[in-house]
C-alpha cells in the first residue's frame, strides 16, 4: 500500500457515494440472455486492461475495475482481464465443446456433467452472464501460486475487496460446494450480490435449458450447489 492507494481508495469511494442505485438486472440477463455489444448498461472493455478484442462488463465493475487496475500498476503489479461478460450463447459454446470431448465418449451423461462443472458453468448459471465477474491473467490455480502469479494473487487477496472485488470460488475445504477453487475468477460484490439474490428470487432449474445436458439441471443441483456454491 502507497499513497497513491489511498487516493485511489478515496476518489472509488467518492464514485460510490455519487453513483446511481445499483443498476437494475432482469432475469433474462442473469440468464445470459442478451447481447453485451448492444446493452447500455455493458461498456467495452479498453484495449489497455485485456488480450481480448471485444470483451464487455457492467459500467459500475468496469469503473471499478479501472481504479483497482490503477492502484495495483502504482504497486507495480500488472492486472490483465482474459474473460469478461459472457452470454448465453458464448457460454453454451464452451459446454458442447467440452460435452463433446472424445475422453467422455461412453461416460454416462450425468457423470460427464459433472465433470464439466469442475470449472465451467451449465449455460444460464454462470455468474460471467452477469457482467461483475471477469477472469485475471491465467486460468491456472498453480500459476498464481508462485513467482508474478503469486505477486498478483496476494495482491488482490489483499486490495481487491477495498474496490469491491472478490474471489467467490475460494478452496473447498470449508464444506463450501460447487466449482472447485478458482484464484482467477474476481466477483464485484456491490453489485453481483444483490443479482444472486434476484436470481435465487426469479430463476428456477427449468428456465436452465437449451443445450445439451440441460434436463440433468435439478438432479445435479445446479441452482443450490454451483450458483449459490460461493463464498460470501
Ligand atoms: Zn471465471
Amino acid at each position: 500500500m502507497n499513497y497513491a492507494f489511498y487516493i485511489h481508495l478515496l476518489a472509488f469511494s467518492l464514485f460510490q457515494a455519487l453513483s446511481a442505485p445499483a443498476q437494475h438486472v432482469t432475469k433474462a440477463e442473469l440468464l445470459g440472455q442478451f447481447d453485451p455489444s448492444e446493452h447500455p448498461d455493458f461498456v467495452k472493455i479498453d484495449a489497455a486492461y485485456t488480450t481480448k478484442s471485444d470483451i464487455y462488463m457492467r459500467r459500475e465493475a468496469y469503473a471499478a475495475f479501472e481504479l483497482m487496475y490503477a492502484a495495483a500498476a502504482a504497486d507495480g503489479i500488472h492486472l490483465k482481464i482474459i474473460s469478461a461478460t459472457r452470454n448465453f450463447d458464448y457460454q453454451k459454446g464452451i459446454w458442447e465443446r467440452k460435452w463433446g470431448r472424445t475422453r467422455y465418449m461412453g461416460w454416462a451423461d450425468f457423470a460427464k456433467a459433472k465433470d464439466i462443472l469442475t470449472y465451467s458453468s451449465m449455460p444460464g448459471s454462470s455468474r460471467h452472464h452477469w457482467g461483475t465477474d471477469i477472469d485475471l491473467n491465467a486460468l491456472s490455480n498453480d500459476w498464481f501460486s508462485t513467482g508474478e502469479g503469486k505477486q498478483i494473487y496476494d495482491w488482490l487477496t489483499e486490495n481487491g475487496p477495498s474496490f469491491g472485488f472478490w474471489q467467490v470460488y475460494t478452496p473447498k475445504d470449508d464444506g463450501r460446494l460447487g466449482y472447485n477453487e478458482e484464484k482467477w475468477h474476481w466477483s464485484y460484490l456491490p453489485l453481483a450480490t444483490s443479482y444472486l439474490q434476484t436470481y435465487n428470487d426469479s430463476v428456477q432449474a427449468v428456465d436452465i435449458r437449451r443445450f445439451r445436458g440441460a434436463e440433468l439441471a435439478d438432479s445435479l443441483r445446479i441452482i443450490s450447489d454451483y450458483v449459490n456454491g460461493i463464498e460470501r
